[in-house]
């Protein structure tokens, strides 16, 4: 069953609405997805009522923005409960956390003569809501302050860039054993994203992933490179880990592949999914 539990929608930084989202996996023949908007559920009744529709196995998700040793790391949550009070505060003070960084973010921009970002980014999103860097890369690609979207990041809003913030995430460990206290799988987003030096920092990052109580990974994504993936696919195979795989997609003008076109979880090792559905197989 092809698998794609890594997606966007306009819910938080991506460029369509759930239910296109779903559309696309529709499109791409996928089995089993989930929306994972950064940090909101706000899309998943939305996206799940079409799923339904289509016939494809639908698991409510969320990517959540946490922190490990001063860097910023992503904590995909599956299975996540419906109308949880608890749960959904958790969400709340995040978005909360981003809002404010939003806001450094725009004072940032004015501080080196470009003003009105923040009421740019806020204008790309549709509100403050759940304000993300790309919505201030937006900005600058259709305001003319760049040429292409990326630059955005190398230039202003990347690690290090005049306009860069540092980041106040809640630590991933406080992350990873909500998750699991809210009955949620957690999965450790792109583990091959985070620059970290390969084998010793990276066994840490997962040893303290799973002295939290995390037990899967993405050993696919479309935000990491097959070499790495490839990395993580032995790491969960030494260690017995469920495996997901998601393409982390956004819009069709990002370089990423496209909704279930990312590659699938190795034959022999446990896809993650199998947690939530019984009758769940490989192929
Ligand atoms: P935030 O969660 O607000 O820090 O924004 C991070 C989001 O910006 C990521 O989820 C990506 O969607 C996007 N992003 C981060 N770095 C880059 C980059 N170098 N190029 C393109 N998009 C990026
Ligand atoms: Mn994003
Ligand atoms: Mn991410
Ligand atoms: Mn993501």
């Amino acid at each position: 069953m092809k698998a794609d539990l890594h997606l966007h929608s306009n819910a938080s930084d991506g460029a369509h609405s759930p239910a296109e989202v779903t559309e696309f996996c529709r499109r791409a023949n996928v089995g089993v997805m989930s929306l994972t908007d950064h940090d909101t559920t706000a899309g998943l009744d939305e996206a799940a009522a079409a799923a339904r529709l289509a016939g494809i196995r639908f698991l409510r998700g969320v990517e959540i923005s946490s922190q490990w040793a001063g860097r910023s790391v992503h904590v995909v949550a599956l299975g996540v409960p419906q109308a949880n009070g608890q749960f959904e505060d958790f969400l709340a003070h995040v978005r909360a956390l981003r809002l404010e960084r939003s806001r450094r973010i725009g004072a940032k921009f004015a501080e080196i003569g470009i003003p009105g970002a923040w009421e740019g980014a806020v204008s790309e999103a549709g509100g403050p809501e759940n304000l993300s860097r790309t919505h201030f890369a937006l900005w600058l690609l259709h305001s003319g302050g760049v040429a292409h979207y990326e630059d955005a990041f190398e230039r202003y809003l990347g690690a290090g860039g005049p306009c860069a913030v540092p980041r106040n995430w809640p630590q991933m460990e406080e992350v990873v054993s909500f998750i699991r206290a809210c009955g949620a799988e957690p999965v450790l987003a792109h583990p091959g994203r985070y620059r970290l030096e390969v084998g010793w920092q990276e066994e840490a990052l997962v040893d303290a992933f799973c002295g939290a109580g995390g037990r899967s990974i993405e050993v696919a994504s479309g935000s990491q490179s097959e070499a790495s993936g490839r990395r993580f696919a032995e790491i969960a195979r030494r260690r017995g880990l469920y495996a997901s795989v998601g393409s982390d997609w956004h819009s069709e003008r990002s370089k990423r592949p496209m909704p279930g076109t990312v590659a699938q979880v190795p034959s022999d090792l446990t896809p993650v999914w199998s947690l939530f559905f019984e009758d769940s197989t490989q192929s």
